[in-house]
């Protein structure tokens, strides 16, 4: 049986994809690498640069400079991991609701998108590695061996999001919190759409350990996974 080397989960907005991406990639070993870390540097980069969010070119030009790297968590504040820009650590910086607020318009125009993707591939080309976030399945790794695409209720992902904000000590209402998750839920549609050949799951009700092993017994260490050529 060969094990997936390379494991794509897309999905929309707290629909639980870093939780699962982030435990799959620890059970097997693999890099786990968020992809929505790099819109989100792009995103506040621009926001502190003044950049208008619906200006292209200058976003583009921003995505080609800045330098974005993912490493080990350097503080152990409850953090997956540590987000350097320019070698500034964003980690949290990067999860605020003004970069919410702005991260799906500039991540829509395609000049922006090609940069994004085009480093985010040559990090899927070295293998053993978990990759999250909208498009893994369909573009940046149109060939990963599994890929999965995750589903939940607006309902059950504002209550996840609520409780993630709440133990950042961030307090929003449940409804402010759903109204702006569906609203990036339009904005992403154009690039959250599962490849055709994704394993959908939905995920309401499970535990992330129910899911993780879930995923492991059915798609990762499965006959069947071997029957499909994985
Ligand atoms: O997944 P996360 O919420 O951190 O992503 C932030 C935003 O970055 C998304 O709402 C989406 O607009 C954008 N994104 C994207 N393609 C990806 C990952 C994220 O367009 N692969």
């Amino acid at each position: 049986m060969r094990v997936p080397q390379t494991i794509a989960i897309d999905g929309q907005s707290a629909a639980g994809k870093s939780t699962l991406g982030a435990l799959l990639a620890e059970a097997l070993g693999y890099l786990y690498f968020d992809t929505g870390v790099m819109y989100r540097a792009l995103a506040l980069a621009a926001l502190r640069a003044g950049i208008d969010p619906d200006d292209e070119a200058a976003l583009s030009e921003l995505a080609h400079q800045l330098v974005i790297d993912v490493t080990q968590p350097t503080v152990a504040d409850g953090r997956q991991y540590t987000v350097l820009v320019n070698g500034e650590d964003v980690t949290w910086a990067i999860r605020s609701p003004e970069v919410e607020r702005i991260v799906s318009r500039a991540a829509r125009f395609p000049s922006v998108r090609r940069e994004m993707v085009r480093q985010q591939q040559l990090i899927g080309q070295r293998g053993r590695v978990v990759m999250v976030g909208r498009d893994i399945g369909t573009v940046v790794m149109p060939d990963a061996d599994l890929k999965i695409y995750l589903q939940a209720s607006l309902a059950e992902r504002a209550r996840r999001r609520a409780a993630e904000l709440r133990s950042r000590n961030i307090d929003m209402p449940l409804e402010q919190i759903a109204a702006a998750l569906a609203e990036r839920d339009a904005l992403d549609a154009h690039v959250s759409q599962p490849a055709a050949d994704a394993i959908i799951l939905v995920n309401d009700g499970l535990t992330p350990a129910e899911e993780v092993a879930l995923v492991l017994n059915r798609f990762v260490y499965s006959e069947q996974a071997l029957e499909n050529g994985h």
